[in-house]
């Protein structure tokens, strides 16, 4: 069971309470509302392209991308990589500012641990897969750092391997954690060969964390994930601005099938309208906006984040990053490089970037199910513990006299949950758009999303698969790779979905 049914279907959690949940996560996601969104520490600092958008739209593209997040800039740099029988022109459509979804809120934690994944999938899909699964995840990190490095971009975006630390306040899970662990060392040696366990003594001196049974450490990455995305479509403008148009705050409201007169979908903006061959859905928790046979297959989900400074004494702990595991539940956490230079005026340097407290939300996290706003009021529950959980969990002779005002932004964001909780990429049957392809029509729809919360250790090779797909699409004969590394278990399909149906 993935993180939904186990929430959905938790102790305690009452029918009506399930039934609400059920009703808001099957229903329409809507566009992105720009009027009540709350304000995340990262977008402070705000890119040169964070409002650029051409004065007309185009009146017709090869290809429309909606969204602007990590995935829209993993299709757009991978269309336009170069070496394809021709260069695709491209329209990059954003509801609001360029890279202020879930990329430009979440905690910037390229986070695969590796042997819970691998435990998970082998049990339900076998080891053979579970190891595909796995590798996927686990190059993101490598790549990420290979792409800030040729795009310039490693110093501002802080992008660096850090010491990861799983730390448990439940003897329970680092029990079934050790297990796990155990499975993932015998079948995938080469992978694991540098996590480390260390028991409650060790650990707790090692981390700083007084309280912990046991701790689990690994290679994992920090970046601030907006700046990563942002300067990588600055980038690719800068070097294909005449083959790529950025819009920002131009929500797509509906999109129209190919007709007789026109091969092409019809994108309808209140800005006017824009014709494509192929139109590619990178809108993540609002996904069933535009494609309604996608409502409750992929959930959103609302997450909370916060800046927060350290206490007076705490030692500088950038090249770490940890995850707290709670009986139920957990944290994330990474800490910004000291002496960053920023132009946000929030900004200082060290600022601990904390998400999570979403089972200590009301209902254990139920009432952040279908939620596809980011917007106020926080959930009062995970405020408190948010706000309260640094402090407590660190050893206080550690951290040391608090600041005058320790939580400098609380923010939300929105994620898209699936209820096999792999992510669906690739081209979109018309049963699901409601969108019936004219025998004219040369085109189709595709999607990458449904991240589930790990977007950063997901996205970016999800969307290169599907810009790859699409490239195949566009010259037959042609082959990309990407079956090579791509798991086929991420494929949207029929079988899928209804294997995966949402409770009604
Ligand atoms: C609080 C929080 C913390 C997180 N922390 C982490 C973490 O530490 N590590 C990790 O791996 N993952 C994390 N995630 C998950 C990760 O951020 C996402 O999985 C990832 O950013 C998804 O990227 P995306 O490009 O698919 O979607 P997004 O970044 O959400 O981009 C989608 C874009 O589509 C636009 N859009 C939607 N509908 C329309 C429309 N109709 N017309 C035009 N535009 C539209 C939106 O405005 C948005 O900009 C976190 C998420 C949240 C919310």
């Amino acid at each position: 069971m993935g993180l939904l049914e186990n929430v959905l279907f938790a102790p305690g959690v009452t029918d009506d309470q399930r039934q609400a949940a059920t009703n808001r996560m099957n229903s329409d996601p809507g566009v992105p509302d720009s009027r009540k969104t709350t304000q995340p520490f990262w977008l402070e600092d705000a890119s040169p392209i964070s409002n650029v958008r051409s004065e007309g739209l185009q009146e017709e593209v090869d290809i429309v991308i909606i969204g602007s997040g990590i995935t829209a800039a993993s299709v757009a740099r991978e269309l336009l990589k170069g070496g394809h029988a021709s260069t695709p022109k491209i329209a990059v459509l954003d509801a609001r500012d360029i890279c202020s979804g879930a990329t430009g809120r979440n905690g910037g934690h390229i986070n695969e641990a590796g042997f819970d994944v691998y435990s998970n999938v082998a049990e339900v899909l076998g080891k053979d897969i579970a190891a595909k699964v796995t590798r996927f995840r686990l190059g993101h990190l490598p790549l990420l750092l290979e792409i800030a490095r040729e795009e310039q971009l490693l110093e501002e975006t802080q992008i660096r391997t850090v010491e990861s630390v799983f730390a448990f306040f439940d003897s329970t899970r680092f029990l079934e954690a050790k297990a796990a662990l155990a499975l993932f060392k015998a079948d995938m040696p080469l992978e694991s060969k540098d996590h480390r366990i260390f028991e409650a003594e060790d650990a707790r001196k090692k981390f700083l964390l007084p309280d912990i049974c046991g701790a689990i450490t690994y290679p994992a990455g920090a970046v601030w994930p907006y700046k990563l995305v942002a300067g990588i479509f600055h980038r690719i403008l800068e070097s294909h601005g005449g083959n790529i148009w950025l819009e920002s705050n131009t929500p797509v409201n509906a999109i129209l099938r190919p007709d007789d007169d026109n091969s092409k979908f019809t994108i309808v903006t209140p800005r006017g309208n824009i014709k494509a061959t192929h139109v590619v859905h990178c809108t993540n928790a609002h996904a069933g906006h535009l494609i309604p046979g996608l409502r409750g297959h992929i959930v959103p989900l609302r997450g909370h984040m916060s800046a927060q400074v350290p206490g007076k004494s705490f030692p500088d702990q950038s090249h770490r990053s940890w995850s707290f595991i709670y009986a139920k539940g957990f944290d994330y956490l990474t800490q910004l490089l000291p002496n960053y230079p920023s132009s946000s005026p929030l900004c200082a340097g060290s600022e601990l970037m904390m998400g999570g407290g979403f089972a200590q939300g009301l209902g254990g996290g139920i009432e952040d199910f279908g939620v596809a706003t980011d917007s106020r009021p926080f959930d009062f529950h995970t405020k408190v513990h948010l706000s309260g959980i640094l402090r407590a969990a660190f050893a206080e002779e550690k951290w040391g006299e608090e600041d005058s005002k320790p939580i400098k932004s609380m923010w939300t964001g929105n994620m898209g949950f699936t209820h096999d909780s792999l992510p669906l990429v690739g081209k979109l049957h018309s049963s699901l758009t409601g969108r019936n392809l004219h025998p004219k029509s040369i085109g189709s729809e595709w999607i990458a999303a449904g991240f589930n919360g790990e977007g950063m250790v997901h996205a970016w090779r999800s969307g290169v698969a599907v810009a790859q797909m699409m490239l195949e699409d566009l010259a037959p004969n042609s082959s990309y790779g990407w079956q090579e590394w791509f798991p086929d278990q991420l494929l949207v399909t029929e079988e899928r979905l209804k294997m995966s149906a949402p409770s009604q």
